[in-house]
């Protein structure tokens, strides 16, 4: 995930899949990743940070994504 609000965008978080390794069958980066964020970062800070992935978010990912207002700066 990177933060934009800077001359240079940075990364503030990285995820992988935890469904094999910690036993979490809802472990998908994307939602593991918006729930790491949310504890550390306001949602104002998310809305200016984009989230990148090596795959097309799933469902339930895409929702997580979606209620975290990540990247909505980028939407208008
Ligand atoms: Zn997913």
């Amino acid at each position: 995930m990177l933060h934009h609000c800077r001359a240079k965008p940075y990364i503030i978080l990285e995820q992988g899949n935890i469904e094999v390794t910690e036993h979490v069958c809802t472990g998908h980066a994307e939602t593991t990743l918006v729930q790491q964020a949310s504890r550390i970062y306001e949602k104002d800070f998310l809305i200016t940070c984009t989230l990148y992935t090596t795959v097309v978010p799933c469902v339930v990912c895409s929702g997580a994504i979606y209620w975290a207002n990540i990247g909505f700066w980028n939407k208008h």
